[in-house]
């Protein structure tokens, strides 16, 4: 998916009451956030669940964004400790650019102005990888990165909102990455008011992640969208009664398509 672009995988922009966070900058990060007229020079962080390519691709440019090529000393940076190791994925000139660099590590939390977020749970993928959890004063939502499906992943993410990677159509059981199946179980015990759909792998895609969203939403009672490139998602949304009835937007793309 990264090397045909079909779907674009620049990551997920926040801007959580003000504080703007770039969660994994994948390839394109850079075309895709000046497109959209988001400004790299406003980040207070980027944020990185793991090394692979598909999200820490664009970390570097986004870095000099947001430090303004080094005037601006500026912003944060999280990652998990193997993405500084051997092959470092941020090159050590930036580090000075920056107010810090936080390690991320299994259970701890972190805080940025008025928003704070945890790494509850190592996930089980090649590279040393979190998915985060966070809470502004207002809502409560989950990112679940790249995974196989393990318990920890029910007892780890309930929130309001779930972002969640979902890269296989079938099971695919001799890789780290979550399949329809996978997602669906993971929606049912934790039911969130919205989960949003992403990261799509090709035989996803195939599928049609609408339809895929549609199917699951009706099978799990749980609004589940599936993310397509340039979507919003107003967190104001989760504030109102639940609304089964609500239809899912059609779409024809997703934000974060990759397959690593
Ligand atoms: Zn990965």
């Amino acid at each position: 998916m990264v090397a045909t672009q079909i779907l674009a995988s620049g990551g997920l922009w926040l801007n959580l009451g003000g504080t703007e966070i770039l969660v994994d900058p994948g390839p394109g990060s850079i075309v895709q956030s000046t497109k959209r007229k988001l400004r790299g020079d406003q980040l207070s962080a980027i944020i990185l669940s793991h090394r692979h390519l598909d999200h820490a691709g664009d970390i570097n440019v986004m870095t000099e964004a947001m430090t303004q090529g080094g005037f601006k000393h500026r912003g944060r940076i999280f990652l998990p400790a193997d993405a500084l190791k051997d092959e470092p994925v941020v090159f050590s000139y930036l580090k000075n650019y920056l107010e810090g660099i936080e390690i991320l590590e299994e259970g701890k939390s972190y805080t940025l102005d008025r928003v704070s977020f945890t790494t509850p749970v190592r996930h089980i993928h090649p590279v040393e990888t979190y998915g985060l959890r966070f809470e502004t004063p207002e809502h409560t939502f989950s990112y679940i990165a790249d995974t196989r499906y393990f318990e920890g992943l029910i007892t780890s993410y309930r929130s309001e909102l779930l972002i969640i990677n979902v890269v296989f159509l079938e099971p695919h059981p001799t890789v780290d990455h979550l399949s329809v199946l996978d997602v669906k179980h993971i929606i049912r015990e934790l039911r969130p008011k919205v989960a949003i759909l992403t990261h799509f792998g090709m035989s996803v895609w195939r599928a049609r992640p609408w339809v895929i969203a549609e199917e699951l939403s009706q099978e799990t009672g749980v609004r589940v969208i599936s993310a397509r490139d340039g979507m919003k998602f107003d967190l104001a949304e989760l504030t109102g009664p639940r609304d089964l009835s609500a239809p899912t937007q059609p779409q024809q793309n997703d934000p974060s398509g990759a397959i690593d």
